[in-house]
């Protein structure tokens, strides 16, 4: 799950990081009130989007005075913005940040993340910030220092120190990054976070280091302990058929495709999403049914498959094992009845209570064409949809 900036701001902060002072604001007539607690003259404006990549698209700006501030949080809220993280269809702006603006001195890339294959806390800190990281790797990996840290030994003096070494730092805000670092970690840890990114890191004209953006992901799989982090999703940020998913407990990620699959398990899911690539085409989604899934959790993952423009032809992959495929039929038949459907749909059904499926699925005036395998499934719908 993802927040948004001045979320993750709050957050750093309770953990004793460094940010600059901020309010959000929803509405114009907010900024009035609001602004009493802003006390620099300089003012920096920052739509708040689950989407990185703000600043180059006019996202973020920074202004001399109120009056200012009020036309351009005019410009920009309702605005759609399109980021580089965004896709072409951009992002409407439905809430503001209002930030103290920071005297930049450098600006310096910070990130701390969960990193599997070693099973460590990795930081990734350069001194080149405020960019795109990913193309600093690219050209310049040697510019990148990974440092990775034991969960059993936490973050020591020396590991902290090899982190800060890119930034050469002033002697005097060492021990203030220092205590940032660590800030960071306890964190990422006590949040059970995926990634806190900071980017940039900054140095400021006084030597202060200060986390001038900020973004966390954390680990949908732990949200059931943070219930205070769990009240921060904002749905508006997230894709409606996903929301939906989740509301039925299906694994359900929508891809750019047009064959929408329905697969129960995520391994045969993964080969599903292959074998269509392999003859040709592109998966619409993933999407795992799961192993108990009733009647009405099937005609819900029907649903969401249709619900999406681009799907030109679904392929239902069924190894029936605690699913049972008279299960499968009947969603799919529940689910076709309310949303007419039409385009092709394949299915393939094996293992438990195929015949039944089958046959419930022939009985139907659904116009279906069958497979008996893999292969000659996505072969079919691939074929269909030409
Ligand atoms: P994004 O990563 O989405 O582009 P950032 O929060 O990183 O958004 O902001 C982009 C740039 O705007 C920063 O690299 C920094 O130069 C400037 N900036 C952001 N916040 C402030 C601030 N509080 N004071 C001064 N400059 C800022
Ligand atoms: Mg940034």
């Amino acid at each position: 799950m993802n927040i948004h900036e001045h979320q993750a701001k709050d957050i750093l902060k309770k953990f004793g990081a460094p940010v600059p002072n901020g309010v959000p604001i929803f509405s114009l007539d907010e900024i009035d009130e609001k602004i009493k607690k802003i006390k620099t003259s300089k003012i920096v404006l920052k739509a708040q989007i689950h989407a990185g990549g703000r600043g180059k698209a006019g996202g973020v700006k920074v202004v001399d005075n109120i009056d200012q501030l009020k036309s351009e949080a005019k410009n920009l809220l309702g605005k759609v913005l399109i980021t580089h993280q965004t896709g072409p269809q951009g992002r409407e702006v439905k809430r503001l940040y209002i930030e103290e603006a920071s005297e930049i001195h450098k600006e310096f890339y910070l990130s701390c993340l969960v990193d599997r294959a070693s099973s460590k806390i990795a930081f990734i800190s350069s001194a080149e910030g405020g960019m795109d990281i990913e193309e600093v790797a690219n050209k310049t990996p040697e510019k990148i220092i990974t440092t990775r840290v034991s969960l059993e030994n936490g973050l020591s003096e020396k590991e902290i120190k090899q982190i800060l070494e890119p930034y050469n730092l002033p002697e005097n805000s060492i021990q203030q990054a220092e205590k940032l670092i660590q800030s960071i970690y306890d964190a990422l840890i006590n949040t059970d976070a995926n990634l806190i990114e900071v980017n940039p890191l900054v140095l400021t004209k006084d030597n202060s280091v200060l986390c001038l953006d900020a973004k966390i992901n954390f680990d949908s799989n732990a949200l059931y302990r943070h219930p205070d982090i769990v009240a921060l999703r904002d749905l508006n940020e997230e894709d409606p058929a996903e929301i939906e998913a989740s509301k039925h407990d299906l694994a359900y990620i929508k891809l750019d495709g047009v064959i929408g699959c329905m697969v129960n398990g995520a391994g045969l899911a993964m080969a599903t999403m292959d074998i269509i690539k392999l003859y040709g085409s592109e998966p619409a989604n993933f999407l795992d049914v799961g192993g108990g899934a009733t009647k009405e959790k099937v005609s819900a993952a029907f649903k969401i498959i249709l619900s999406d423009k681009n799907v030109k032809g679904i392929l239902i992959n069924i190894f029936g094992g605690i699913m049972r495929c008279d299960v499968i039929a009947e969603g799919v038949i529940a689910a076709a009845k309310e949303t007419n459907l039409s385009v092709p749909l394949v299915v393939r059904l094996a293992g438990t209570k195929f015949e039944e499926g089958k046959k419930i699925l022939e009985q139907s005036d659904l116009k279906i064409i069958p497979a008996s395998n893999l292969s000659e499934a996505a072969k079919k719908i691939v074929e269909a949809i030409k």
